[in-house]
């Protein structure tokens, strides 16, 4: 699966420090050859019929269910996450391909169009696979992200190169691996382990269209990239997600919501909420229950089910969220909850967090803290949730809760994905239905038609037949003209 390779990779666990394994790293100079490799074996698989390409996902589906917990011992050990979090990946990818496999023959299948001159022109739009498809993934979802977007390239009958984070390659091989036992053909799927500095370029220079997730800070380089290429480019970036408390919610219900949202993952989830609008009129009694929820959470390092929060998942994390922190409480914000390290716990292990009290002049306030942390804001409407909601550089997940006015609020958000009286899963797990992110957080969608589509080039086969569009059957250019101009003007008046 993997290139000749120079520079060894070593893996730690984020529970303990031990070293989970050491693999050799992508040399640079060899993606040519894996790029090479992939074209070859996508020509063959361009051809395979798109229900058949669709038949070794819906096994791999199944494969994915049936080595569940080799994969989430992978997950667990390269990333430090809590069990429950890893299942999550395991359940999301699993439902994910099957969806997809079951929707891309009728997404990808040609259609007829109206043709230029009814009768005489047959037009038909087909759906052509871009080529070789680029994928880089980030630490934090390490298997699901890669085993899904995988999944839409290949269904649309594209090569896959995978550049997994640094962090979590064998949770990418072992993915690869399971693609291999579903049937997937050799070299059409080919991961690159290595850091993105060193191989970005590289990938870039070689493949057809870039899918990417991770910052934003690095979306804007590869964008660039891309640009200078002219290929496809889309990403999933960062977030700052607000979600909103109105008076009529179920307050027990908002609360559990809530906790799930800001702390699922440790916080580490690009959709996680991290600033909460709560109307003033609910606003004590959702506190008061949040917190006597978030007092209940099990913080731990565990591989079994007993454990709520896992670990943060590197040291640069753990120093991220702990700068956050500390530096709204020297401006003056109230830790409610949590506020600190745990290491008597693991090295990288910090409390859920709740603060009041956060101010635009600390970090924390418009910053994506991608941790256990969240910050909690009294409003006096939801006008004015709305407007604060919406106060931000990025715009990917928002939650609602209301017993009547979710939709109506969630028309007024800008981001790609709301969750009415949920936090973030609704949205995220229904498959069929785009998921990305505005402003900052994105260009381009996954999931959905769109997430399948953009691997692909729209090529339109226009037939003519019997006439030209032309002057014909010895019609000069004015007589040509004037029978124009009445066969346009009756074509513009039909419906
Ligand atoms: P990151 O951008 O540093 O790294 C992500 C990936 O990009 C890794 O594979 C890394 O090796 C690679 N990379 C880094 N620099 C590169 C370069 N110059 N050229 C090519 N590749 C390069 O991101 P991170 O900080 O590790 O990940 C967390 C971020 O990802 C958060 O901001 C989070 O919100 C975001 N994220 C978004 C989604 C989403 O769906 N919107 C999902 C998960 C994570």
């Amino acid at each position: 699966m993997t290139s000749t390779s120079t520079v060894p990779l070593r893996v730690r666990r984020p529970f303990d420090g031990a070293v989970h394994g050491i693999l050799a790293a992508t040399d640079p100079e060899a993606v040519p050859a894996a790029a090479a490799r992939a074209r070859q074996a996508r020509a063959v698989w361009e051809r395979v019929p798109v229900r058949e390409r669709a038949r070794v996902l819906t096994r791999l589906a199944g494969l994915i269910l049936a080595e569940r917990d080799r994969i989430l011992d992978t997950i667990q050990s390269e990333t430090g996450k809590a069990r429950l979090s890893a299942f999550e990946e395991v359940a999301d990818a699993a439902r994910a391909v099957r969806v997809f496999a079951r929707a891309a023959p009728r997404l990808l299948r040609p259609v007829r169009r109206p043709g230029a001159i009814p009768l005489l022109t047959r037009t038909v739009e087909h759906q052509r696979p871009v080529g070789l498809v680029g994928i880089i993934t980030p630490w934090n979802y390490p298997f699901t992200l890669p085993v899904t977007d995988t999944a839409h390239a290949l269904l649309a009958g594209n090569a896959v190169l995978l550049k997994p984070d640094s962090q979590s390659p064998f949770t990418a091989l072992l993915a690869a691996e399971l693609f291999a036992a579903a049937g997937l053909p050799d070299g059409l799927l080919q991961v690159l382990p290595g850091a993105g500095r060193a191989l970005g370029p590289a990938l870039i220079a070689e493949v057809d269209y870039l899918m990417f997730t991770g910052s934003t800070k690095t979306g804007r380089v590869l964008a660039a990239q891309c640009a200078d290429r002219l290929i496809g480019f889309s990403a999933e970036l960062g977030g700052k997600n607000p979600l909103i408390v109105l008076a009529d919610a179920d307050i027990a219900a908002a609360a559990a919501g809530t906790v799930r949202a800001a702390f699922a993952n440790t916080g580490q989830l690009c959709i996680s909420i991290e600033r909460a609008y709560v109307e003033s009129a609910v606003y004590d009694g959702y506190v008061r229950e949040l917190l006597a929820q978030v007092s209940r959470l099990r913080l731990g390092a565990g591989y079994d089910w007993a454990v709520d929060i896992g670990s943060l998942a590197s040291a640069a994390q753990l120093e991220k969220v702990t700068a956050h922190v500390e530096d709204a409480v020297a401006g003056g914000a109230t830790v409610l909850a949590g506020g600190r390290a745990r290491p008597d716990l693991g090295p990288f292990f910090y409390e859920p967090t709740v603060l009041t009290g956060v101010t635009e002049d600390m970090a924390l306030c418009r910053e994506e803290t991608f941790g256990p942390v969240l910050a909690l804001y009294r409003v006096a409407s939801e006008d004015e949730a709305v407007a604060r909601a919406n106060d931000s550089r990025y715009g990917l997940n928002a939650s609602v809760w209301s017993a009547r006015r979710g939709p109506a609020v969630a028309a007024r958000l800008a981001v790609g994905t709301v969750n009415v009286n949920e936090g973030y899963a609704a949205a995220w797990g229904s498959h069929a239905a785009s998921m990305g992110g505005a402003g900052e957080s994105g260009i381009g969608r996954r999931h959905g038609s769109q997430g399948l589509l953009k691997y692909t080039e729209p090529q339109t086969v226009a037939e003519q037949r019997l006439l030209p569009i032309a002057p014909f059957g010895g019609l000069d250019n004015a007589g040509y003209a004037t029978l124009m101009t009445r066969a346009v003007s009756v074509l513009n008046r039909l419906p």
